[in-house]
């Protein structure tokens, strides 16, 4: 067993300044960290729980944005009526993540930090044109997922909220993986409506397939700002190369079903 510190702010500042420690770490739901752990693949020295402040939870609308707090949980995002009303494939995405532990624990902050290439959020906040709100800046979707694991957040930097703009339409489609649940591959649609995600613009992600982990479609976000129908989506395919292939689907099978996910996803809108 490793040793290590654990304390619970009730403040980002204080947060943020716990995890100025060396080897200090942020814990959110656990549902990821804490397996990390057990297998010691990661040894923080202190954990920094960002459970017990207020600052991180909830769920509110903005004029045309809705803005979600790290620390709300997959099941708190699924159950919302806000939520519900405003993004509906956003609820139906969170209801579908893991099982109702995982859903009960886990955090958006906490699964848009990690950037696992198969988790849901990612397909939703870069399908959106989401900005993640952190202690120290703003940050677009597009400039924040750098790769498998990896994003632009600096060490120590603290997610505080995610603003979602309102869109026209949006559908989210998900073929998982039937142990874990997470994505095999998913595709998140939506048109936007003004504001931060201008009227008539069509943004299309996908999860679980990118072997340098979610990215946006630009030739079905063409074919579907032309016609918004899932029919315009014949004929355009994504590439086999670049796509993960492992023990669960081989890149030629992630390239159909990102096809395939992404009509799903068009009429579901
Ligand atoms: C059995 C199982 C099935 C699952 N199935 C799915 C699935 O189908 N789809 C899916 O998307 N996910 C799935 N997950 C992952 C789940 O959604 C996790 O909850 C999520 O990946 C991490 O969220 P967390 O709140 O548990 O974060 P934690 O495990 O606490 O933290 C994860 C990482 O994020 C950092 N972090 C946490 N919060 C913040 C913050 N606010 N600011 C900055 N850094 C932060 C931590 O330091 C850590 O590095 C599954 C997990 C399990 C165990």
């Amino acid at each position: 067993m490793n040793n290590f510190d654990y304390v619970r702010p009730s403040s980002v500042a204080a947060a943020s300044q716990a995890l100025l420690g060396a080897n200090a770490t942020a814990l959110a739901g656990g549902h990821t960290l804490i397996p990390t752990m057990k297998q010691r693949l990661a040894k923080p020295s202190t954990l920094v729980d960002l459970g017990g402040i207020a600052e991180l939870k909830g769920i509110r609308r903005e004029g045309g944005t809705l803005v979600i707090g790290a620390t709300t949980t997959h099941a708190e995002v699924a159950s919302s009526g806000e939520v519900r009303q405003a993004i509906p494939a956003l609820a139906k995405l969170a209801g579908g993540i893991g099982d109702a532990q995982v859903r009960h624990r886990g955090t958006i902050g906490g699964s848009v930090a990690n950037n696992d290439p198969a988790a849901d959020y990612p397909a939703a906040v870069l399908g959106l044109g989401a900005t993640i709100v952190t202690n120290k800046r703003q940050i677009e979707a597009d400039k924040y997922f750098t790769g498998l694991f990896s994003t632009a957040l600096q060490p120590g930097e603290i997610i505080v909220s995610i603003r979602f703009p309102i869109p026209a339409q949006a559908g989210y489609a998900k073929f998982e993986q039937r142990a874990s649940r997470y994505c095999l591959v998913s595709v998140f649609v939506a048109k936007g409506k003004g504001g931060m995600f201008s009227s008539g613009d069509v943004r299309v992600a996908v999860s679980g397939a990118g072997s340098n982990g979610v990215f946006r479609v630009p030739a079905m976000e063409q074919a579907l700002k032309a016609n918004f129908a899932a029919a315009s989506l014949a004929g355009v395919s994504v590439p086999a190369s670049g796509l993960m292939s492992d023990m669960h689907g081989s890149a030629e099978y992630r390239a159909a079903l990102i096809d395939a996910m992404a009509q799903q996803a068009v009429s579901a809108a």
